[in-house]
């Protein structure tokens, strides 16, 4: 077993309001699921340590960057926007999950046939450049992706993201970057209301209208992996978003277990091809607890590369 899983020490202590569905029960359901499937016994496990703010300048304004340290409240929650907040611990468990991302690259690039999980929180892919949004502060994945090419002096990176939500951070900031090529599925029309049309060439989108199925799902998106194929990017990220399940209430799609297990298991079958099988995949959105569990064991099965169907 070549998979390591990334955890950020504070990740579990980032609590704005029980009722607010971005809560660290979610990470807890995820281990549960990792220890009952005998995952957990057999991947490697690493704990973060904090991103370096240079690193977050790789993919966000420093202005911004130093907003978030000089906003971060002593007690209580503030409010960045009305699905986002901040508690005391919050900017050390944005800092870890970002951290996260980083040193997985640092690991996967350390050798081949390699693949991370960073099971971390809060999330990214709403954050831009500028702007928290959507319970991201920092932009996990845009972070990790400049981070490799800054620093193993990479020429193609890719980000796969099939969140049930548009990664509207994550094209914000790589929009028109032909360093990396996005591929991204999202229930359309749908918060946060962006991503179709696309805005630039280097991001191919497959919008999905509500209600829409897995084969649906598995339909849209087959024209990625050619794409991918001839892009031959060096490391391939995923923003791994388990809000299109069926069970998950955040959306309307329609999405199982083996849906996550198919494109997982595409994805490595590319990255064997193309980037010895190098692939850093950080956790984005999921919010029904025993639907995101099981979803992660069954994308973390498809990334090893296993033949077992669900
Ligand atoms: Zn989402």
């Amino acid at each position: 077993m070549t998979i390591k899983i990334y955890r950020g020490r504070d990740c579990v202590h980032h609590d704005v309001s029980s009722e607010h569905p971005e809560n660290p029960d979610r990470l807890y359901a995820i281990d549960d699921q990792l220890l009952s499937s005998g995952l957990d016994m057999i991947c490697q496990h690493g704990d973060a340590i904090q991103v370096k703010r240079e690193n977050l300048a790789l993919a966000h304004d420093p202005y911004y960057v130093d907003s978030i340290f000089q906003r971060s409240p002593r007690t209580g929650v503030i409010w960045l926007e009305q699905d986002t907040g901040m508690t005391p611990i919050t900017l050390s468990a944005a800092l870890y999950a970002a951290g996260a991302g980083c040193d997985a690259v640092d690991w996967v690039m350390a050798g081949e046939d390699r693949q991370a999980f960073c099971a971390v929180r809060p999330p990214g892919h709403h954050a831009e450049y500028d702007n928290a949004m959507g319970f991201c502060l920092f932009n996990n994945i845009a972070v990790a992706a400049r981070y490799a090419i800054k620093h193993y002096e990479l020429s193609r990176v890719a980000i796969i993201d099939f969140d049930v939500h548009h990664g509207n951070g994550t094209e914000n900031i790589i929009a028109g970057d032909k360093q990396i090529l996005m591929c991204s599925s999202f229930q359309h029309p749908f918060y946060p209301h962006s991503g179709h049309p696309v805005s630039a060439s280097n991001i191919l989108s497959a919008p999905l209208k509500a209600g829409a199925t897995g084969a649906e799902f598995r339909e849209s998106v087959a024209y990625w992996f050619d794409a991918l194929r001839n892009f031959m990017p060096q490391l391939i990220l995923i923003s791994a978003g388990f809000d299109a399940h069926a069970e998950d209430a955040m959306g309307q799609l329609r999405l199982r277990e083996d849906d996550y297990h198919w494109v997982s298991k595409q994805i490595r079958t590319v990255a064997d091809e193309v980037c010895h099988g190098r692939i850093v995949s950080m956790l984005e959105g999921g919010y029904n607890q025993s639907a995101l569990g099981r979803s992660v064991v069954a994308h973390i099965k498809g990334l090893h590369g296993d033949e077992q169907s669900h």
